[in-house]
C-alpha cells in the first residue's frame, strides 16, 4: 500500500468578488503518494493551480480557504494539517519542505538580482547557509545540477541575460535547492518553446530519481501527462471528477469529462484520430449548475444529475470516479 505524503481533504477555497463568491474549489479531496508523480488536470479555470496552492495556503485576498484539511505526514512520522499551522510553521515548510515551480520563468526571477544571488536567497531563508555569500558559492552546484551551461559565470547573470529555458532552470534550481520533499510544478513548461520542453521535462524526471522527490505535476498537456506522471487527479469546474492511474485514465477514462478531453486532444499513447471537441462552455463558478458541474455538457445527464452531486466512488482498484453512472 503506498504511502501518503499529502492528504487533501475536503478542500474548498471561494473568491469574494463585487460580482459574487467565486466557487473555485469545492470539496477537493485526494492523496499525493510519496516518490510519485501526481498529475493535476483539467481546462484552464478548473482550479488546477487554486488546489495546489492552497496546499501551503498561497491564496491571496479575496480568496480564502472556506473549508478542508492538508495532512502533511513529516519525516520524524508526525502528521501536521497545514491548514491550522501558524505562519511561522508553514513558511519553514513552505519552500523548504514543499518548494514550487511556477509556470511563467519571466516573472518568477526579479529582475534586479543575479540569478546566484536568487537561489543562494532560497537556501539562506531556510537557514541552509550561514550568509548570502555562502549562499551563492552553492548556487553554482546547484544550477550544475540543474544542468545549467558554465555555472560559474552564468550564477553572475540578472535574469535578462538568460533565454527562457535557463530561466526555467534557474526557478527550478531555486526550488531544489533545499532538497524538498514535495516539489510542485505549476504548468512549467507552458512558457517555453516545444524543444526546451522536452528538456525540462527530462530535467525534472532526472532530478525525480535522483533525489526521489515527490511532484504534483499541474498541466492541460496530456502530453507531458503521459511521459512524466505515475498517476492521474482530474478536474472539472472546481471538482475532482477522476483519479486514476496513468494507465486508467488513458486506456479506460470513467468519467464523461475524462472520455471527452481524451477525445480532444491528440492521443500521445494510442493513433492519430478525428478530433472532436467539448460541447457548451466551463461554467460560471459563481453559480455553477446544480448536481453534477458537467451535466449541461454531459450527453448521459440525467434528472438525478441535474438535482444530485455525484460523489468519487473506487470502481476498480485505485481508480476512483464521480459520476451517477457508476
Ligand atoms: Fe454526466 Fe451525470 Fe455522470 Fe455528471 S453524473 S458526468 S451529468 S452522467
Amino acid at each position: 500500500m503506498p504511502e501518503p505524503l499529502i492528504e487533501i481533504k475536503n478542500l474548498s477555497v471561494y473568491f469574494y468578488t463585487y460580482a459574487g463568491i467565486v466557487k473555485a474549489i469545492e470539496d477537493v479531496s485526494f492523496d499525493i503518494y510519496r516518490g510519485e508523480t501526481l498529475a493535476l488536470v483539467g481546462e484552464t479555470g478548473c482550479g488546477k493551480s487554486v488546489t495546489s496552492r492552497a496546499v501551503t495556503r498561497l491564496i491571496e485576498s479575496p480568496g480564502r480557504i472556506v473549508n478542508g484539511r492538508v495532512l502533511y505526514h513529516r519525516e520524524d512520522g508526525s502528521t501536521v494539517d497545514l491548514l491550522k499551522l501558524e505562519e511561522g510553521g508553514i513558511r519553514e515548510i513552505r519552500g523548504n519542505e514543499i518548494a514550487y515551480i511556477f509556470q511563467d520563468p519571466h516573472s518568477s526571477l526579479d529582475p534586479l538580482y543575479t540569478v546566484g544571488y536568487q537561489v543562494g536567497e532560497a537556501m539562506e531563508v531556510h537557514d541552509k547557509v550561514k550568509n548570502i555569500k555562502e549562499g551563492i558559492a552553492k548556487a553554482v552546484n546547484v544550477l550544475r545540477e540543474v544542468m545549467l551551461p558554465d555555472p560559474e559565470s552564468r550564477v553572475k547573470n540578472y535574469p535578462h541575460e538568460l533565454s527562457g529555458g535557463m530561466k526555467q532552470r534557474v526557478v527550478i534550481g531555486a526550488g531544489i535547492a533545499n532538497n524538498p520533499r514535495l516539489l510542485i510544478a505549476d504548468e512549467p513548461t507552458t512558457a517555453l518553446d516545444v524543444t526546451v520542453q522536452a528538456q525540462i521535462l527530462d530535467l525534472l524526471n532526472e532530478l525525480k530519481r535522483k533525489y526521489n522527490a515527490t511532484v504534483l505535476l499541474i498541466t492541460h498537456n496530456l502530453g507531458v501527462v503521459a511521459e512524466t506522471a505515475q498517476r492521474v487527479v482530474v478536474m472539472y469546474a472546481g471538482k475532482v471528477v477522476e483519479i486514476g492511474t496513468v494507465d486508467q485514465i488513458f486506456h479506460n477514462p470513467l468519467h464523461p469529462y475524462t472520455a471527452a478531453l481524451l477525445k480532444a486532444v491528440p492521443n500521445p499513447l494510442g493513433e492519430i484520430e478525428t478530433l472532436e471537441s467539448i460541447p457548451g462552455t466551463v461554467p460560471n463558478l459563481i453559480t455553477p449548475p446544480t448536481g453534477c458541474r458537467f451535466h449541461p455538457r454531459c450527453p448521459f445527464a440525467t434528472q438525478a444529475c441535474r438535482e444530485t452531486v455525484p460523489v468519487l466512488k473506487e470502481i476498480e482498484p485505485n481508480h476512483f470516479v464521480a459520476c451517477h453512472r457508476y
